[in-house]
């Protein structure tokens, strides 16, 4: 056995791989291969690095190259088609390879010392499985709608896309639950080794799913992958998907990009949800990942949603995707609720709820049911202002406001986390009667509870659900019925199956209408249709089903996107979307990337941009004028934004590679990053 030269991907920001020698410490020690993970020099430090190829030859002088340190050998190496996973994310999103495959494993692969690593893997080799098996649930007889749903997803061979497009209630959950077991098992009758992969959109959505998996399947190994586990889990439960111990893997959109050997069917719940678009670092979109690495890996991936997205259906549509549809909630005699607006231009409001809606939650709290409020903004209120003067709660280093948050007593920059006292008087004229202006979460529960002093008031936001373990305690003790009126943020409008709601209260979704993104819409009416669909889930008694209302409060109730929602006209209300995409030249029919420039003046990010926007012409690319963000500075610094559009996504691709080159050689001292498939623009 002679040396080596390896090819080795690093996490750093440079666009290639590093070549390092190998030699080996006795004759017979086995030569390294690609997808092992080896500790490596570099610069002063001594870091973890991904073997992508063991070659005879260097295109370097072999003598310069430094020595590679150790080989984790104890550690089964990555698959090829993982690796080349990375490589599509790391081509498609403009990225250096080692920038995709190291920062998403977990931290303590990466590490000098690999004391953390072979305690886990110990551990696995012991593995039993934790505790009492829980006590195994029978799922329930699928109905017609549902059995087809499950028959398309695993009769098929082969790589294809299913839209899942069930309304709210409608048992998805069961769908994915049975395709995953069937896949499994035919597997394992044919003796071949089989894993598959359940996506959600939201951390809090986990443990319930996770519960039901294991419940269901008590003799699986099930593991979780989200970025709230503590970093001992999270590096075995990454193993345990690694090495192929794990049957089914559920997680949040980083799960994605987990190493899984044997993976025969991907499922992504809530499709559409826009936390599957990681907004920083590698800006990935997880769905986008699922459907590649499906077919990557010639398997059925799963799109379930009750509003996809307009891209998925997009390709429905076109025949790309075969839809599967589920009509009726699954529940005997569960309906979808009415959907009723509360006109604000009539009902008065001073403290945020019309009479309607106050007397709607009154009928609920005489009854004993629960009702829930949707208000998607926390803290007390957006801003504090003077009446006297002006002066208004801006936050020094941001273009935003400082939001009021009353418990803590404190203003609060939800940009850039500054934090301050709440002045006793106007900062300017020392009037001492400030006020707060707008509603948020905070300042409707206090109304709530000088409304209804006896009922049980719960708000879950992101400042009530700040320790750990707190939202899945909130939310326990919502389904065990210890509360009487649930208020939140979009924290409490996914996924959560309530048994005991039948009213759900909207306060002034408006703002959302006329936002400059165009996807604002779009994103607006799937929130409302999915906090609407936790009504009325129940078949409940004595009609309680019957009873499921929604009420949307607004001041445009002739919009067309409510009387959609009244209707719950999703078809309808895609097909308008996507005309008018189409005659505006927008997405799904237009291909984007959006290149981000910061600094401390506007004028520099500008410049650069104009220079990068005048390096490459090519015909078939759009590019737009430079121009600032809408939240302009954050945390002193000035943002602006170039968008390159395309009607055609390779064309696109193929322009971005070299522009990409172009940018780098500029060496420019502005910060900048590119996001292929922008969302928010
Ligand atoms: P979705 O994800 O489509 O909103 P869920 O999967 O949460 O809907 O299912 C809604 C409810 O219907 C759950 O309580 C579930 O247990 C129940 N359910 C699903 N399928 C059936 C079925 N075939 N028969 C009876 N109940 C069902
Ligand atoms: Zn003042
Ligand atoms: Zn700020």
């Amino acid at each position: 056995m002679s040396r080596r030269i390896l090819s080795i991907a690093l996490d750093a920001p440079l666009d290639t791989e590093f070549d390092y020698l190998w030699n080996p410490a006795s004759p017979d020690e086995a030569e390294p291969v690609a997808g092992q993970f080896v500790l490596v020099p570099f610069g002063r430090r001594e870091v973890v690095g991904l073997i992508i190829a063991v070659k005879d030859d260097s295109e370097l002088d072999a003598a310069k190259l430094r020595e590679v340190i150790a080989i984790r050998r104890q550690l089964a190496p990555v698959p090829d088609d993982w690796i080349a996973l990375c490589r599509f994310a790391a081509d498609y999103y403009q990225r250096p390879l080692g920038e995709v495959a190291l920062p998403c494993l977990p931290k303590s692969l990466r590490l000098e010392k690999t004391v953390a690593l072979d305690r886990a893997l110990k551990k696995l080799a012991q593995q039993k499985p934790a505790g009492e098996p829980p006590e195994p649930s029978s799922p329930p007889v699928l109905n017609d709608e549902q059995q087809a749903a499950v028959e398309a997803i695993v009769g098929g061979g082969g790589f294809q896309v299913h839209l899942l497009f069930g309304v709210t209630g409608s048992g998805k959950t069961e769908v994915y639950l049975h395709a995953a077991e069937r896949m499994l098992q035919r597997e394992r009758v044919a003796a071949r080794p089989a894993q598959a992969l359940i996506l959600v959109p939201e951390i809090n959505l986990t443990p319930q799913l996770e519960a039901n998996v294991r419940a269901r399947f008590p003799q699986m190994n099930v593991v979780a992958l989200h970025s709230q586990l503590a970093e001992g889990e999270r590096l075995r439960h990454w193993m345990a998907a690694h090495l192929g111990k794990a049957d089914i893997v559920l997680g949040t959109r980083l799960a994605v990009l987990a190493s899984m050997p044997h993976l025969k069917l991907i499922i992504v719940d809530e499709e559409h949800d826009p936390s599957y678009k990681q907004q920083e670092g590698l800006r990935y979109s997880a769905r986008d990942l699922a459907i590649w690495r499906a077919h990557q890996q010639q398997i059925p991936v799963v799109l379930g949603s009750a509003t996809p997205s307009t891209e998925s259906w997009q390709h429905a549509d076109s025949g790309r995707y075969r839809k599967l549809q589920l009509k009726q909630r699954a529940v005997t005699n569960a309906q979808l609720p009415r959907v009723g607006l509360i006109d604000m231009e009539v009902n008065k409001a001073p403290d945020g709820l019309s009479p309607p809606l106050v007397a709607a939650l009154r009928a609920r709290l005489e009854r004993g049911e629960q009702s829930l409020l949707f208000l998607n903004r926390r803290g007390y209120a957006p801003v504090m202002h003077c009446d006297a003067c002006g002066w208004i709660s801006n936050c020094r280093r941001c273009t935003a406001f400082m939001v009021l948050h009353k418990p803590e007593r404190r203003l609060r920059c939800h940009h850039c986390s500054l934090e301050m006292r709440i002045p006793v008087s106007c900062p300017t004229c020392g009037n001492v009667d400030l006020q707060p202006m707008g509603r948020g979460t905070q300042r409707v529960e206090e109304y709530l509870q000088t409304l209804f002093p006896e009922a049980r008031v719960l708000r879950i936001d992101a400042d009530s659900t700040r320790r750990k373990g707190s939202a899945q305690a909130a939310f326990d003790s919502v389904h065990r019925g210890e509360v009487d009126i649930l208020l939140g943020t979009q924290m409490v409008a996914k996924g959560h199956d309530f048994q005991r709601l039948t009213l759900v209260g909207v306060i002034n979704p408006d703002t959302a209408l006329f936002s400059q993104d165009y996807r604002a819409g779009e994103r607006l009416f799937a929130q409302l249709m999915q906090v609407a669909g936790r009504a009325g889930r129940a078949a409940g008694k004595d009609g309680q089903a019957a009873r499921a209302e929604v009420l949307i409060q607004t001041r445009y109730p002739q919009h067309p996107l409510y009387r959609a929602l009244l209707a719950h006209d999703y078809e309808g209300f895609a097909r308008g979307t996507l005309e008018e995409r189409r005659a505006a030249g927008l997405p799904p029919f237009m291909f984007q990337a959006l290149l981000r420039a910061e600094a401390k003046e506007l004028q520099d990010a500008l410049d650069f941009l104009a220079q990068a926007s005048a390096l490459l012409e090519q015909e078939g690319i759009t590019i737009n004028d430079p121009v600032p963000m809408t939240i302009t500075r954050v945390a002193g610094v000035e943002r602006a934004q170039l968008l390159l559009e395309s009607a055609s996504r390779p064309q696109l691709q193929a322009y971005l590679k070299p522009w990409m080159r172009a940018l780098r050689d500029m060496k420019s001292r502005i910060r900048w990053s590119l996001e292929v498939d922008p969302v928010d623009i």
